[in-house]
């Protein structure tokens, strides 16, 4: 959709989202004609948005092994879980 777009003339430049968070290789894969990397595509989990919302850093903790291993991850876990509860 982003090629037509662009191939049409109806925008000059097409960004990337949070998809950049998890996949930071994208643009380059797609590029150089390389097969993506499926599981490292976003899939919406929010964690890169709920995290700031709580005093902590962005990133994506649900499929990037550095977010993941931070302590930050434990602290979401447990701000999502404070949030389920209070419903
Ligand atoms: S945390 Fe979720 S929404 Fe954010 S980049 Fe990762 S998969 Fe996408």
């Amino acid at each position: 959709m982003a090629q037509h777009v662009v191939r049409t003339g109806m925008a000059d430049f097409v960004g990337l989202g949070r998809l950049i968070l998890s996949y930071p290789e994208v643009a380059a894969d797609m590029l150089a004609g390389r097969p993506l990397a499926r599981k490292r595509i976003c899939r919406t989990f929010s964690d890169c948005t709920t995290a700031p919302r709580n005093g902590l850093v962005s990133g994506c903790y649900p499929l990037d092994d550095f977010y993941k291993q931070r302590e930050e991850a434990a602290l979401l876990q447990a701000a999502k879980a404070r949030s389920k509860e209070a419903g």
